[in-house]
C-alpha cells in the first residue's frame, strides 16, 4: 500500500528528476570547482570540477559550467575521494565518527575496541555514525585490556565471538587479534588460530596487530588467508617484517603474494619507527593501506588526523598519488561495505575530501619520540558526504 505521503514524496522526487532536464533548472546540487583532483582509482591527477547530484558523482570534467545549487571553491586544493580509515578506535566515544568525518574520513572501521562482552556498545556508536562505519570484534571477549586482551587464554572465546557476530552480521566486518607479547603473551599463535576459526565460519577477514610478538612472525603469517590484514607493518623488532640486514622476510613477500594486505596502523606506542619505515619502503615493500589507529587522545599527539598521517609518507618519499591510493581505493577494496567508494568515478556515492597541501617546515614524530621535518603537510579543508557538505562548524582548526 502506498500512503499519501509516500506518493507525494515519490512524485516530487520524479519531478526533481525531470526538472534537471529542463532548460534553466539547476542541473547539479553541488560542484566542487577548480581543485586538483587526485583519484588513483582512475589514475587521474589533474585540475577538474566535480559535479554532484542526488548524492552521487555525475561528472568529473574541466570547467563544468552548468547551473548548480551550490559551488565549492577548491582552487589551490586537492580534491580526493573520501578517506577510508580501516584501523581506528572511533567507537570509544559517541562523537568519534563525527570528529573523523571532519578530517575527511567518510568510511571507517573500529578495529577491535570491544570483544563479545561489550560489542553492543561499539555497534551502537557505529550505527549512529554519520558515515559508513563497521567494527571488528576483538577475539578477546573483554576487548582491549591494560593487562593484555588474551593473556588469559580463556578470554579468546570462540563461542562468545561467534554468537556476537551471529547477532550482528550487518555491523561486524571482521575479527581482530592483537598479538604483541604484552597483549597475548605466549598465547599469540593459539589466539590467532581461534580468531581464524571464528572468522572463517562467517567468511570474514582477520586483522592481526603484529610486532613485538613472542612467536616468530612467519609462524603467525602462516595462519593468514587471502584478504586478511596485517596492521602495524612498520613495527620494529622483535618480529619486524624486515631482518637485521634490511631485507623483507620471504614469508612476508609470500603472504602478500597470496593476498594478505599490509597496513600502517600509525598509533602512538611501539608501531611506527622512521628507520624501519624507511628500510621497508627502500626495499620496495609499499603499504597497501594507511590507517591511523585513531583514538580521541591521539588527536593532539602523533596521529592528529588522517591527512597528517598521510603527510608522513610524503616526507618518506611516496608520491601524492600513492599516498592517496593507500587512503582511498586500496582501503575500499578490503571491506564490502566500502564497495564503489574510495573513488570519484561517475556513479559512485559522492564522498569527497578536500585537502590543503601546505609547504613549509612540519615536524612529525614517530612512536619512539624521534622527530623528522617534512616540507609538506596535508590539512583537512572540507568534507562532502553523500553529496552534502559537512557542516563547517565541525571542521577542525588547521
Ligand atoms: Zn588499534
Amino acid at each position: 500500500m502506498t500512503n499519501r505521503r509516500q506518493f507525494v514524496s515519490a512524485a516530487s522526487a520524479a519531478f526533481a528528476g525531470i526538472s534537471r532536464g529542463l532548460a534553466g533548472a539547476t542541473k547539479y546540487d553541488l560542484v566542487v570547482k577548480g581543485g586538483r583532483v587526485v583519484d588513483p582509482s582512475r589514475k587521474l591527477n589533474a585540475i577538474r570540477d566535480v559535479a554532484i547530484a542526488d548524492g552521487h558523482i555525475v561528472a568529473v570534467e574541466a570547467n563544468i559550467s552548468a547551473d548548480a545549487a551550490e559551488t565549492m571553491d577548491a582552487r589551490g586544493k586537492l580534491v580526493v575521494p573520501g578517506l577510508i580509515d580501516i584501523h581506528t578506535h572511533a567507537t570509544r566515544t559517541a562523537d568519534g565518527p563525527a570528529l573523523c568525518l571532519a578530517d575527511g574520513v567518510t568510511g571507517l572501521i573500529d578495529a577491535g575496541s570491544q570483544g563479545a562482552d561489550r560489542i553492543d556498545q561499539a555497534i551502537a556508536v557505529a550505527r549512529s555514525a554519520p558515515q559508513q562505519c563497521r567494527v571488528l570484534i576483538n577475539i578477546g571477549r573483554a576487548g582491549i585490556l591494560p593487562e593484555g586482551d588474551t593473556m588469559d587464554l580463556a578470554r579468546a572465546d570462540v563461542t562468545a565471538a561467534r554468537e556476537a557476530i551471529g547477532r550482528n552480521r550487518d555491523m561486524i566486518a571482521g575479527v581482530k587479534a592483537r598479538l604483541s607479547r604484552d597483549v597475548a603473551g605466549p598465547n599469540d599463535f593459539e589466539v590467532l588460530r581461534r580468531a581464524q576459526e571464528v572468522a572463517s565460519s562467517f567468511n570474514l577477514p582477520v586483522m592481526i596487530h603484529m610486532g613485538q610478538t613472542l612467536s616468530p612472525l612467519p609462524k603467525l603469517l602462516a595462519l593468514l588467508k587471502p584478504g586478511d590484514i596485517v596492521t602495524h607493518m612498520f613495527a620494529p623488532a622483535p618480529n619486524s617484517i624486515i631482518d637485521e640486514a634490511g631485507h623483507i622476510l620471504p614469508e612476508v613477500t609470500a603472504a602478500r603474494r597470496r593476498g594478505v594486505r599490509f597496513d600502517l596502523g600509525n598509533g602512538r606506542t611501539g608501531h611506527l619507527r622512521w628507520d624501519i619505515a624507511e628500510h621497508v619502503l627502500k626495499a620496495g615493500f609499499l603499504p597497501d593501506t594507511f590507517s591511523t589507529d585513531w583514538t580521541p587522545e591521539a588527536r593532539t599527539t602523533q596521529v592528529i588526523n588522517f591527512p597528517n598521517v598521510m603527510s608522513k609518507f610524503l616526507m618518506l618519499g611516496m608520491s601524492i598519488d600513492l599516498v592517496v591510493a593507500c587512503a582511498t581505493v586500496n582501503a575500499a577494496d578490503l571491506f564490502p561495505v566500502f564497495r564503489n567508494r574510495g573513488t570519484l568515478k561517475v556513479g559512485a556515492p559522492a564522498d569527497v575530501a578536500v585537502l590543503e597541501l601546505r609547504e613549509g617546515n612540519f615536524e612529525f614524530v614517530d612512536n619512539f619520540e624521534n622527530k623528522r621535518t617534512g616540507s609538506r603537510r596535508l590539512f583537512p579543508s572540507a568534507t562532502v558526504l553523500a553529496g552534502k557538505r559537512v557542516a563547517a562548524s565541525a571542521a577542525p582548526a588547521a
